[in-house]
């Protein structure tokens, strides 16, 4: 590849030089960061640095669950935080989905509000009793933050409906639905460079050397660097508490007889699966191997991928004929709270990272309060 040295002077003008903010990492933080950095002042350059030619972090490789938080997801959190820091997340994810519905619409993300259900089986039975003797403080606290009356419930035919296995109790949640993960991206991608926003692909940060960055075609000179690079982030903040976490998701063929619709979770959130119209998604497994899926290899392990295929067949569509069509990993970044780090880190260095599981709520928001700051500091 061209080194940056080597460059024309036209290049180097247009291209690389005199660019006001640049970001590192077009997932959905980078690129709503630099719309908000767009919108407040049209008249700044804003260049994103992506190392795939896709972006190529969790921001296309998710599940596309449009999540907030459920019950029993909400009784283990308040075991280790206090009720406000908990109940601030959950709005903080409410707010961060409507503020991608305005952002970008959900028609062009391809959301669909079919809701949501937490599932249970006998080993989870006293769970559930205790999720149902909390239902209704948790829907008293949800309906503050969302406006929706009961946004939870007991969902007595779901698990005969689907004709699931094992899982024989489930509860409801209204406000949920899912979205078209390739769609929110693509739609992301459109915005920003209709704003006028330069993504430059196949360019790998290694390190930052005072006001240019080490990277895989040269130093590149920055003003304000904006590090928005989640599950990566430990090669530029070794003591921040960032790690990365992998997460390894599989589809299905399509199945004609299939009559699952909607999103579904069980074991605390550790699996998740939905409908991509006849196909089946299934994603989770990571507490198989939590050492082990503390990495930032995007590849899958035949430990999880047959776990997730005998749990489909064995209990979550055990009625249908079907192949694992696709399979891949992504990396989230998590750390000991589940709130994301914005912040400044130097006189002009500010970072947005850390979503955990719930980047497709909060990402767009994210972006948002980094604006944000970029520009009030
Ligand atoms: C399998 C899976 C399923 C998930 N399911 C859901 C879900 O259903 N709902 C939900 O809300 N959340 C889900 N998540 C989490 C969600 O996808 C993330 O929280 C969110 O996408 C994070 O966005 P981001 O922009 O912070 O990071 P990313 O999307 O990871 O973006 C970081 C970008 O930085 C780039 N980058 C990294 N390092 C460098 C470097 N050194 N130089 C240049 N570029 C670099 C990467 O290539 C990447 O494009 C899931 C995650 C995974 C992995």
């Amino acid at each position: 590849m061209i080194n940056l040295q080597n460059l024309s002077f036209w290049e180097k003008e247009t291209f690389i030089r005199h660019i006001d903010h640049l970001i590192i990492g077009s997932g959905i933080v980078g690129l709503s960061t630099a719309i908000y950095l767009k919108q407040r002042d049209n008249t700044k350059k804003v260049t994103i640095l992506e190392r795939g030619f896709l972006p190529a972090g969790a921001s296309t490789k998710n599940a596309g669950f449009s999540c907030i938080g459920s019950p029993s997801e909400l009784l283990d959190d308040l075991k280790k935080a206090d009720k406000k820091t908990v109940f601030d997340t959950v709005e903080r994810r409410w707010k961060g989905l409507n503020n991608l519905n305005q952002l970008l619409f959900n028609s062009d993300i391809g959301y669909k509000s079919l809701g949501s259900h937490e599932l249970f089986d006998e080993e989870s039975k006293d769970i559930y009793e205790n999720c149902i003797s909390n239902l209704d403080e948790l829907n008293g606290e949800l309906k503050r933050i969302t406006g929706v009356p009961k946004v939870y419930g007991i969902a007595k035919d779901v698990c005969s409906t689907y004709e699931f296995n094992v899982f024989n109790k489930a509860i409801s949640h209204t406000v949920e639905g899912q979205i078209d993960t390739g769609k929110m991206m693509q739609a992301l991608i459109r915005k920003a460079r209709s704003l006028n926003v330069e993504i430059l692909n196949g360019i790998e940060v290694y390190d930052i050397k005072g006001k240019e960055l080490e990277t895989n075609v040269g130093a590149f000179p920055f003003e304000n660097l904006i590090i928005c690079t989640n599950g990566f982030s430990k090669r530029f903040f070794p003591d921040l508490d960032v790690e990365p976490a992998r997460a390894q998701v599989v589809v299905t063929s399509e199945i004609p007889n299939l009559k699952l619709k909607g999103i579904f979770h069980f074991d605390a959130g550790y699996y998740y699966f939905r409908n991509i119209g006849k196909r089946v998604l299934f994603g989770g497994g990571r507490n198989l191997d939590l050492k082990g899926e503390n990495t930032e290899e995007m590849t899958t392990t035949s430990m999880i991928i047959d776990r997730l295929e005998s749990i489909l067949k064995e209990q979550i569509i055990p009625y249908a004929d079907f192949k694992i069509e696709h399979q891949w990993a992504g990396t989230m970044g998590v750390g000991g709270t589940k709130a994301p780090i914005i912040q400044q880190i130097d006189k002009n260095i500010f970072c947005g990272i850390r979503l955990g599981g719930m980047g497709v709520a909060i990402g767009s928001l994210v972006g948002k309060e980094l604006a944000d700051l970029i520009i009030e500091s």
